[in-house]
């Protein structure tokens, strides 16, 4: 029965019995007024009466009572059933289920809700199943290069890891899905160095590729990381989610490498010793011991020692470079004054200093400079390199200034100035790499002086820098601790 035909019957029964009530109300009144109240009929008459209007006023009042607890009650609760069913729904119970038969219209309501709730769980099992299937595809994915990759949120916590990171990590992956990368760090040496260099406790600059022993075999990795970030709709700002790091097994090319540095390294030491053998036939030639040689042939037997000296040179740069790709650089450090090595620097270049009339300017506080404590040989390496580069890259008939001063905290600075044609700052860094020449460069050279000379000072845990300025000249600056 629906509701309007529950209230129309319920509503209706109560008019009646009023009706009734009123109707033997009337009567009475009507028995009462036409009888003579001291007759004998009057009295029974009215007690009958009396007992008709008591009897329908009770049943009047108890109807009206049931109605007023029955009916509100009748419509709240499947309402309120209803409200229930909807918010388990909102809460994502789509198995909730309503089942109302007090009356048609709820009932109908709830047949609906039924079909509504059916609909949502069918397609929140199908996109439940679609993401699930992306998921482990995704995963398969990850799982299926062969270089280890692990992900993680902002909070630090890996969210996934592929086998091949497991397998060189030496986790499993239950231990680690949805821990603290930096708590599993705490016990994992290679991992903590990743994190470390994730949070930038780690200087870009001398981030090393990563020595790792797995499966049997040494291997090398270089590590790279990647913030990620997303893009919401409504939002045009991306947000960062976590990070990604990816490891690169860089192990062939460190192998190609390492054969690369030792065939060079063979090559200049077979060099140097026809190349000395021609430069001491030279001097035998110089010499006169086998006669004197006319004009022409002293012409061209200079150029032979210019160039066989520059191949011995180039030779000796290899062979430096090739030390310290080698890892082989072995520094004998002792205690050695700036000024010796300024003075070796300076006779070094002497020769070309005058071939070019530079003249070379020291600048020298003799009595406030510490000592050294520096493998002299390689650091004076260095400062006669710094000193031909500003000899060869100056105008002729120009001056250049070698020098040394403290510069507080125990540190040394050695500098060399040129007022050549200077760099341009866009290849400021670029200078110090292997090979590399400033574009345009007319004056020959290898491209290896400085990056052997910054490795050479770095060694030292020392820095060297340049400042120059187009057309103004440059000034190099080897600072170390004294
Ligand atoms: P090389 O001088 O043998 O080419 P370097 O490594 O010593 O190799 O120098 C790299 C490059 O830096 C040079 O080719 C040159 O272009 C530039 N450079 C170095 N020193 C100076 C300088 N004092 N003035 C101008 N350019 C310089």
């Amino acid at each position: 029965m629906n509701i309007k035909a529950k209230l129309t019957i319920g509503i209706g029964v109560l008019v009646a019995m009023i009706v009734l009530l009123v109707v033997l109300a009337v009567v009475n009144l009507q028995i009462l007024t036409a009888t003579d109240p001291d007759s004998p009929a009057a009295g029974p008459g009215l007690y009958r009466a009396l007992i008709w209007i008591s009897v329908v006023g009770v049943a009047c009042i108890a109807i009206g009572f049931t109605m007023l607890l029955r009916l509100p009650s009748a419509i709240n609760k499947p309402i309120k059933e209803l409200t229930d069913a909807i918010l388990e729904i909102a809460n994502h119970n789509y198995e909730k289920r309503l089942n109302i038969r007090d009356s048609a219209e709820f009932a109908e309501v709830s047949r609906n809700f039924n079909r509504m709730a059916q609909r949502l769980a069918d397609y929140h099992a199908s996109t439940l199943a679609e993401m699930m299937a992306a998921k482990k595809y995704m995963e398969t994915i990850i799982n299926s290069i062969n270089e280890p990759i692990i992900g993680l949120n902002n909070e630090m916590e890996i969210l996934f890891v592929n086998d091949e990171a497991l397998n060189v990590f030496g986790l499993k992956r239950n231990d680690v899905l949805r821990h603290s990368a930096q708590e599993i760090a705490l016990r994992n040496d290679l991992l903590r160095k990743l994190i470390r260099e994730l949070i930038g406790d780690i200087p870009q600059g001398k981030k090393e590729p990563l020595k790792i022993y797995a499966d049997n075999k040494e291997s090398y990795f270089q590590a790279k990381y990647m913030t990620i970030t997303q893009t919401k709709t409504d939002n045009r700002t991306p947000e960062k989610k976590g990070y990604v790091i990816l490891l690169k097994n860089i192990t062939e090319f460190k192998e190609l490498d390492s054969a690369k540095t030792t065939f060079i390294s063979t090559i200049s030491h077979e060099l140097k010793t026809p190349i000395s053998a021609i430069l001491m036939s030279l001097r035998l030639l110089e010499d006169k011991r086998v006669g004197a040689l006319n004009p022409e042939q002293e012409e061209l037997s200079g150029s032979i020692k210019e160039n066989a000296d520059r191949l011995l040179d180039i030779t000796g740069e290899l062979l430096n470079m090739t030390q310290v790709e080698s890892g082989k650089l072995q520094l004998k450090p002792k205690i050695t004054k700036p000024i010796e090595l300024i003075e070796y620097a300076i006779k070094a270049n002497q020769v070309q200093a005058e071939k070019f009339n530079i003249q070379i300017e020291v600048e020298y506080p003799e009595d406030k400079i510490n000592k050294l404590f520096v493998d002299s040989e390689k650091i004076a390496w260095v400062l006669t390199n710094l000193l031909s580069n500003a000899i060869r890259y100056s105008h002729e008939n120009s001056r250049v200034i070698i020098g040394a001063r403290s510069v507080g905290d125990g540190y040394i600075e050695m500098y060399v100035q040129d007022f050549g044609k200077g760099i341009d700052p866009r290849y400021h860094k670029s200078i110090f790499d292997h090979y590399f020449r400033v574009p345009g460069t007319k004056v020959q050279g290898s491209g290896l002086g400085l990056s052997i000379s910054r490795d050479f000072v770095e060694a030292h845990n020392g820095s060297l820098t340049v400042q120059s300025e187009l057309g103004k000249g440059s000034t190099f600056i080897m600072r170390l601790k004294s």
